[in-house]
C-alpha cells in the first residue's frame, strides 16, 4: 500500500517482471476484477524505497492484507518471522502448491506467516488457482 507516485515506466517494469501475476498468491491480473498493485516489499515507513529492487506486483487482496507489515508471529514457534520477499526469496523454497486443490502450503516459517497474514488461501482465489494449476498455467518463479 503506497501513496507514493510510481512512474508509469516503473509500474510497467514491475508488472512485466511478474508476468502480470501476483508475486505472493500467483493469481494472474486477468483473473481478478480489481487491478494488481505495486507493493513496496519493505514498506516506506520502514525505509523501503520506490526502486525496482523493493517493488513487487501484488493482487489487491494480498496488498491490502499485507499493508505496511514486514513480519508476523509464527503460530508454531511464537517467533517473529519476516514475510516472504519476492525480491530476496525464491517462491519455491517457501511455498508449494497442491495442484488438485490450488491450495498453497508453507515449506518454511516464512511461508507460514506469509500465507496466514496475506490470507493467500482465501476462498475467492482457490477456484482460479486450481484451474490454472491443473492447466499448468501458473507462473511460479524459481528465482527472486
Ligand atoms: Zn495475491
Amino acid at each position: 500500500m503506497s501513496k507514493t507516485y510510481i512512474p508509469v515506466s516503473l509500474r510497467k517494469f514491475v508488472s512485466d517482471r511478474a508476468q502480470n501475476c501476483c508475486e505472493y498468491c500467483l493469481i494472474p491480473a486477468m483473473f481478478v476484477l480489481a487491478s494488481h498493485q505495486v507493493d513496496h516489499t519493505i514498506a516506506e515507513k520502514h525505509g523501503g524505497e520506490t526502486v525496482e529492487e523493493n517493488l513487487a506486483l501484488a493482487c489487491s487482496l494480498c496488498n491490502q492484507a499485507k499493508g505496511s507489515d514486514i513480519a508476523s508471529i509464527d503460530s508454531e514457534t511464537d517467533d517473529v518471522v519476516r514475510l516472504y520477499n519476492p525480491r530476496k526469496n525464491n517462491w519455491v523454497e517457501h511455498f508449494q502448491i497442491e495442484i488438485e486443490s490450488g491450495v498453497i502450503f508453507p515449506l518454511t516459517a516464512i511461508g507460514r506467516v506469509t500465507i496466514k497474514l496475506l490470507k493467500i488461501n482465501r476462498e475467492s482465489s482457490l477456484p482460479s488457482r486450481q484451474i490454472l494449476a491443473q492447466a499448468g498455467m501458473l507462473t511460479i518463479k524459481h528465482s527472486a
